[in-house]
């Protein structure tokens, strides 16, 4: 990681170990055991949401894991077939998947 100060009282910048965006302090968060390790927001998300998988496929089965493994897999053939790129359900899907678990 890189940090690059930008001035006084601006926040320094960091890339994000996981897209590599340039990210402002406000705006990343650092692993615990490795604060020099910083995530963007969303890769942040990313990873939540990949983890919360995991542990619903270790998980009993309840109702909650199963709504949310069919969100997960809805999401994935979704990004399989490009939705989420055309113009107008594009849109729609982006802004459903910000409010989705
Ligand atoms: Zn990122």
């Amino acid at each position: 990681m890189t940090e690059t100060s930008v001035g006084d009282g601006e926040p320094a910048v960091a890339g994000c170990w996981c897209c590599g965006a340039e990210v402002a302090d406000d705006e990343r968060v650092a692993l615990g055991g490795h604060p020099e390790v910083v995530v963007c927001l969303r890769c942040a998300k990313w990873l939540g949401r990949r983890a919360q998988r995991l542990l619903d496929e270790r998980a009993a089965l309840s109702l909650t894991a199963a709504v949310r493994r069919r969100v997960f897999d809805s999401r994935e053939t979704i990004i399989s077939h490009g939705l989420q790129r055309r113009p107008v359900i594009g849109r729609v899907l982006r802004w459903l998947d910000r409010r989705l678990p």
